[in-house]
């Protein structure tokens, strides 16, 4: 892949160029069906053959145009990145030709065999076919490399009985939710105009980047994503002179490429930079609507994937690739807007926006309070445990912040106090009773909040690196769904609606203002304090699970019609069976890397060593070095050894746990402090052992060449 020269192909001739948008499709099909689709867009229709067979006849010709000779629907399964079954747009005729053929029925029906993907028990085994149908809040587009340009089409993923088999499914009808809720409350406001809202999502993307060569030399990145032994070099993050140094030129050339590719299939990359820990880089698009900004996450996380395989490098994105230095998170930026263009978070110039500002953000301040745990779940992975579980940001405590001023006001409304906060100017009034007037620049900056409000959105940062944001929005959306369920309720039966939007306020801040805080979320203090407002701190994702299993969690997802009650329960299980999986394959690889590796590169210099002092001894005494060092190495290696032995225990009988949840605690509570035991003894042996018999490359290469 060549780098574009922007002088030859400008951007705004690039962008979107692989992207069948809405722009397109106004250009290429008559006015009726296009105006088909964006009704079906803004949830006013359905989908109908006919339709279908329009759209899926003007998808063909530009795909064809464009060279593509396969088509994809394209979905997120329960786990790992994407999936895809490609199919060619061939149809042979009778006398021997082909045709280039795709059909309505094949743009709003694939049949993927099923059977293979995770579906924890929804299907029965004899009934493998699961059905794929488009997503027409989310553009097709074509990817292209070195084997050919492929039509891809972002598709929800139905078992035969109907049930979702993906994360797409569910998160569409978070956002109808969210949508029917929001209106309803906007209703009663006295909005008559808004007919739909949609939860907007600008996710902020961490990775690292290694070099191949030493990539390829490390068993455990290879099969994990991250590693399993390494000691710390002399240096680590602490200079943080990576954050603000400029981006290596090699990194610079990925990242345009990275971003052209980004730019053709329409996605915004707006973005880049390096971030705190050595070879650590971020990207972050424009926001969109959910459903298309969850499937561009995908994308980038695929594309930065192979666009660092051909700059000779690896992107990880891993949680947690390296012990020692930062791991990589996602921050999941989310606000709701109107179709007709309000954000419902954006604090109003005057008295019925602000009303209405400070409604929707307490219904963000209840939902996180009554649904921390559901919050907590969706970012508990393996691979995540290792930042929100450990010494690292941020905490696993959910607590939202809202800056001084804003939090103040809040206060005030909750104690019942009239006027203005502080220094935040004066008071405007709303009908009879007062809202106070809300300064300009409302949040000042936190970087330690897991949930923080950013002067007109949200910005969600436990979730992980590596996770689909669909599932973290999709609790999202229908938490504050149920939340402002409840707030419609009551303001549509009110006499007094600007009494009952204070009364509001006051009664909901009062009884969640505890999962405001303002402070310092990585500090002891805060755990500590948070555990004295009774705020849940669940340190490992077995636990944060768990919460999917209860019965409330269940009656929510059900009274919004987002999951069934087998469909929460079949992914629980899915959850907990990768949770266990990952740490398998972990400790796997740790014992494979400590005895067919690490030992016997040890073993034999220890035994070197030995005889070199066995040696210098008969000359002088100077072998007593060579002497101490040997014992040391040996002592160590036997103790890596057992420690192995110990591991495979450890695994062997977490293997045999039947349960589900009491397997994946066993793995926690087991094979991991057997793996952290193993990592230690080798972690110490890297630094006592010569650099050339070490077996495999260490930090200093991982993290500082590239
Ligand atoms: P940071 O300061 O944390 O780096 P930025 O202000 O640069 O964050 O924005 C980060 C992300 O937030 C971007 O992807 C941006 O598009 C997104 N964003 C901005 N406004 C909204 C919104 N209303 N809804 C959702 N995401 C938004
Ligand atoms: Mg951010």
């Amino acid at each position: 892949m060549s780098i574009v020269d922007f002088t030859k192909t400008p951007v705004a001739g690039l962008y979107g160029s692989n992207c069948f948008s809405n722009a397109v499709m106004r250009e290429r099909l008559p006015k009726n069906i296009y105006e088909e689709i964006l009704a079906v867009q803004a949830g006013e229709k359905e989908l109908s053959l006919g339709v279908a067979e329009v759209v899926a006849a003007a998808m063909r010709d530009w795909a064809l145009a464009k060279g593509a000779s396969h088509y994809t629907h394209w979905f997120h399964p329960l786990t790992g990145l994407t999936a895809e079954k490609h199919d060619s747009f061939i149809a042979p005729t009778a006398d021997g030709r082909v045709l280039m053929e795709f059909s309505g029925k094949e743009l709003i029906k694939g049949e993927p065999d099923a059977s293979s993907f995770p579906s924890g028990g929804l299907r029965a085994t004899f009934e493998a076919r699961g059905y794929t149908a488009w997503d027409v809040t989310s553009p097709a587009f074509l990817k292209q490399d070195q084997t050919g340009t492929t039509l891809c089409i972002p598709t929800a993923f139905i078992s035969y009985y109907g049930q979702a088999l993906d994360k797409k499914v569910p998160l569409l009808k978070s956002i109808e939710a969210l949508s029917k809720q929001a209106v309803r409350v906007l209703r009663a406001l006295g909005n008559e105009t808004s007919k739909r809202v949609y939860s907007t999502v600008g996710p902020e993307q961490e990775y690292f980047l290694v070099d191949k060569v030493w990539y390829d030399k490390r068993p455990d990145l290879m099969l994990t994503g991250r590693t399993v032994f390494g000691s710390m070099p002399a240096k680590g993050q602490e200079m943080e002179d990576h954050y603000f140094g400029a981006i290596k030129e090699r990194v610079a050339i990925f990242m345009r490429e990275l971003n052209t590719e980004l730019w053709k299939v329409g996605i915004a990359a707006k973005t880049q930079h390096n971030e705190v820990a050595p070879n650590q880089f971020e990207i972050a698009p424009v926001f969109t609507a959910a459903s298309a900004a969850v499937d561009a996450n995908q994308i980038v996380m695929e594309t930065i994937k192979s666009a660092a395989r051909r700059h000779g490098m690896e992107g990880l994105l891993h949680e947690k690739p390296f012990a020692g230095v930062n791991g990589s998170g996602k921050h999941n930026n989310w606000s709701i807007a109107t179709d007709d263009g309000i954000n419902l978070f954006e604090p109003g110039e005057n008295p019925q926006s602000n009303a209405r500002f400070l409604l929707f953000a307490a219904a963000v301040i209840e939902a996180l309070d009554r649904y921390a745990l559901l919050l907590r779940a969706s970012a508990a992975t393996a691979a995540n445990d290792h930042r929100l579980g450990a010494n690292e940001a941020p905490p696993a405590i959910i607590s939202i912040f809202f800056g001084g001023p804003l939090t103040e006001i809040f206060e005030n409304i909750a104690e019942g106090k009239r006027g203005a906060a502080a220094d935040t100017g004066s008071t405007i009034t709303l009908g009879v009773t007062s809202l106070p007037h809300l300064p300009k620049d409302v949040s000042d900056r936190n970087r330690t909040s897991p949930f923080a409000f950013t002067g007109n959105k949200f910005e969600f940062r436990m979730i992980g690196s590596s996770q689909s944001i669909a599932t973290p929005n999709t609790y999202l959306n229908t938490a504050v769904a149920q939340v402002l369920s409840e707030f419609a309720d009551t303001l549509e039966g009110a006499a007094d609606k600007n009494g009952a939007i204070q009364a509001i306020i006051k009664k909901s801040y009062a009884e969640h203002r505890r999962v405001v805080f303002n402070g310092n979320g990585y500090s002891r203090e805060w755990v500590q304090e948070a555990e004295r407002r009774g705020l849940p701190n669940v340190r490992n994702a077995a636990d944060a699970l768990s919460v999917l299993a209860r019965s409330d969690t269940i009656a929510l997802f059900e009274a919004h019609k987002v999951f069934s009650r087998d469909e929460m329960e079949s992914r629980y299980h899915i959850y907990l069976e990768k949770y266990a999986k990952q740490i398998n394959i972990e400790a796997g690889v740790t014992i494979d890397m400590a005895r067919r590796y690490i030992f016997p590169a040890v073993s034999a210099y220890a035994a070197g060593l030995a005889r070199d002092a066995g040696s210098l001894a008969a000359v002088n005494a100077a072998s007593a070095p060579q002497e101490k060092r040997a014992k040391r190495i040996a002592e160590l290696a036997a103790e890596l050894y057992d420690g192995a032995g110990a591991l495979e225990n450890a695994l062997l009988e977490a293997q045999n746990v039947e349960e589900p949840f009491a397997r994946a605690k066993a793995y926690f509570e087991k094979v991991i402090p057997a793996m952290d035991g193993v990592r230690v003894r080798g972690d110490a042996l890297e630094k006592l052992a010569p650099k050339n018999i070490w077996p495999f490359p260490g930090y200093e290469e991982l993290l500082f060449k590239l």
